[in-house]
């Protein structure tokens, strides 16, 4: 089946009220309708995602962000403009369109324009804005193919095989308050590239807007994972992977993946799920050391992740 083929069957699909998991530049999204409550409802039973934690409202028009939103101010076109279509959310309050089960009850709708053409054409085609989070179970390691997809949730309607996404983590997620903007997330679009358009108001825990604690452990391998120094370590390396990205110390380790060969934090981004997967998968680990970076830029969403991942497993 070509893509433009298997992009209309999945379209239909959208359109029957079913569940269709595509490929974005971030990580792949499990898809419905946005405008059809019970299509939504079975995001969160498939995904096993608590129905206080809201989704991010997938368009592919500026038109359809009219719709979706109450009122957009000169603040809000000079982000669309600058970086959609990309990877970053803007929080703003929702019209009556948007159902209470997409945004969990608040007033307030995530939205984003993706920049994969194939995402773009599937809202297109579907003819409806696409309510999407990453197309795994909720808390464990976000799909970078869709293999990983198929791993997590093989009873989804329709998968789009789209190769391995291009940026590798979720996107940026921002709102907008009286003096800027405050990141609810950060990802692959800065704290420094957007304060070049908007002044920055601090950073608001997501954890902040949901129930307390719940969302500290999340992109979580089965398998424990240490963010650690590889040339600190005082542990017995031989069951263990290293997800290396300095490639400084890679002696000793059962299996190494080395996520930048020039050191650019953006390999980083893209590789790291893949990796975490892959150790998941691989019999002979039984410990994944990631290497820590510098919290600065991009540096900030990767820390964030990671953190994520060893969350249950430091208390272990
Ligand atoms: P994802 O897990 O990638 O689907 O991202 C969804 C995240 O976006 C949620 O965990 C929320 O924290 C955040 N989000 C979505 N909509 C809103 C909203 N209306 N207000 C605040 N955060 C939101
Ligand atoms: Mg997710």
């Amino acid at each position: 089946m070509s893509i433009l083929n298997s992009i209309d069957v999945a379209a239909k699909y959208i359109r029957e009220g079913k569940l269709v998991a595509f490929p974005t530049e971030t990580v792949y999204g499990l898809g419905a309708n946005a405008l059809d409550p019970m299509a939504v409802a079975k995001i969160f039973e498939l995904k096993e995602r608590p129905s206080f934690d809201p989704l991010i409202v997938h368009i592919a028009s500026i038109h359809q962000l009219q719709d979706l939103v109450l009122n957009t101010d000169e603040r809000v076109h000079k982000l669309t403009e600058k970086f959609w279509p990309g990877p970053l959310t803007m929080v703003l309050p929702k019209s009556n369109i948007v159902p209470d089960i997409v945004t969990s009850g608040l007033p307030t709708v995530g939205i984003r324009m993706p920049s994969n053409e194939i995402a773009l054409d599937l809202i297109r085609i579907s003819d409806c804005p696409i309510a999407a989070p990453s197309a795994n179970k909720f808390g464990r390691i976000s799909p970078t193919t869709a293999a990983h997809v198929r791993k997590q949730i093989p009873n989804v309607d329709y998968i789009i095989e789209g190769g391995k996404t291009t940026v590798g983590i979720e996107s940026t997620i921002i709102k907008l308050t009286d003096k800027g903007f405050q990141i609810l997330r950060n990802g692959i679009i800065t704290q420094e590239e957007l304060e070049t358009v908007v002044p920055f108001d601090g950073e608001t825990a997501i954890e902040k807007l949901s129930a307390p604690g719940m969302l500290k452990s999340h992109y979580s391998p089965r398998k424990k994972l240490l963010i650690a120094d590889s040339s600190s370590l005082d542990l017995d390396k031989s069951k263990a992977g290293l997800i290396s990205f300095s490639g400084e110390v890679e002696n000793g380790f059962c299996k190494v993946i080395r996520v930048s060969d020039r050191k650019d934090l953006k390999d980083y981004a893209v590789n790291m799920f893949e990796a975490m997967h892959s150790f998941e998968d691989d019999n002979e680990i039984e410990l994944i050391i990631a290497e820590p970076v510098c919290e600065t830029g991009v540096g900030r969403a990767i820390m964030d992740r990671l953190r994520k991942a060893e969350f249950n497993w430091r208390q272990a």
